[in-house]
């Protein structure tokens, strides 16, 4: 047995068991996809050339989190049938799974995607059924959270419903993204009310583009069980302590920090110190392919520029698992698992 103490090689990262819980599905379609399904409906993209594309959808850095989220609009612009979303969704968990993540969170706002002809219902049931074909083909367990808007209150409450809909249908949590500067968690406190009367796990995306004072509204108005990002977190002692109590996980998602800027450097990562002071962090994507990543990636930059070790990586990902929207006998039985392999490593 190799000491918890050393350094993770390439080939403990790719072979350990992972979890994904944030991860966009509007920002993790493969690019030959993207294209692929642009030819078939006609939709026009920046460039056909997948090298030429890479550089305009998942540049090292974007000028604000306003920009990060405008490259959504390129590779959104496909999903726009139900065989090209439950595609899509299908492939995001394919390339999760083989990368060994056992178990993946995927998240998109069903109101982007809603046409004439393309209920909201029926894009949620697409993206279900391209995740259950995935389930059924590799040893991968899934879950959706359907996200609501910031800018958009309307729609936030629209996807709240939906939310409730297909709760315990697939749809495990509740997110709300969007640009984070300006529209504040409780603001949109009354769209969230179908998910709060009907207790869906919530997530938001918060204190990433914006302050520790959008984390606090996302907990007192929101009842966010867990947070995206929460980079900004210590900015509040109280809160931070709070956080750290009641172990409400903060969803880490590193290279996109890097790429809206939200910190400069991974090495200057402030989740060393939420990790080191045993705040429950977990590793994730954000964007596939929108930040260039896998779950595999994102391990090795930490480990190489946090200098985490092998204990440290085993410690990040047990918590994905237990920030896991699961009932608790679930979640155990993927503990074991991820128990039982890292006790064979
Ligand atoms: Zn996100």
């Amino acid at each position: 047995m190799v000491d918890d103490r050393s350094a993770p090689d390439k080939r403990f990262l790719e072979n350990i068991f992972k979890t994904d819980l944030h991860c966009h599905l509007g920002g993790s379609i493969r690019l030959e996809t993207l294209v692929e399904l642009a030819d078939e409906q006609g939709v026009p993209l920046p460039s056909k050339n997948i090298e030429k594309l890479k550089k305009t959808i998942s540049p090292s850095e974007f000028g604000s989190l306003e920009e990060y989220l405008a490259a959504f609009t390129t590779t959104e612009s496909v999903l726009r049938d139900p065989s090209a979303l439950e595609r899509v969704a299908y492939e995001v968990c394919e390339d999760a799974a083989k990368e060994n993540v056992i178990y993946l969170e995927l998240r998109f706002g069903p109101t982007n995607y809603q046409t004439d002809d393309l209920s909201p219902q029926r894009v949620v049931s697409s993206v279900l059924e391209g995740m259950k074909r995935a389930e059924k083909e590799y040893p991968i367990r899934t879950g959706l959270i359907l996200c609501g808007i910031r800018t958009e209150l309307e729609r936030t409450r629209e996807a709240a419903e939906l939310a409730v809909i297909f709760q315990g249908r697939g749809v495990v949590g509740f997110d709300l993204a969007g640009a984070e500067r300006g529209h504040r968690p409780k603001d949109l406190m009354k769209a969230f009310t179908p998910v709060l009367k009907n207790f869906v796990p919530v997530t938001v995306h918060a204190g990433e583009g914006y302050g520790a004072k959008s984390i606090e509204e996302a907990i007192n108005y929101l009842r966010a069980d867990r947070i995206g990002h929460g980079t900004k977190i210590q900015e509040n002692t109280k809160l931070y302590d709070y956080v750290n109590v009641r172990r409400i996980a903060l969803e880490v998602c590193p290279t996109s920090n890097v790429q809206t800027q939200v910190v400069s450097s991974i090495g200057t990562h402030p989740m060393l110190r939420y990790f080191r002071d045993d705040l429950r962090v977990c590793i994730n994507t954000d964007n596939r392919t929108i930040s260039d990543t896998t779950i595999t990636n994102e391990l090795g930059k930490c480990s190489k520029h946090l200098g985490l070790t092998r204990g440290d990586i085993k410690s990040l990902v047990k918590a994905g698992v237990k920030a896991a929207f699961l009932q608790p006998s679930e979640r155990t039985a993927l503990l074991d698992r991820v128990d039982e392999q890292f006790e064979g490593l």
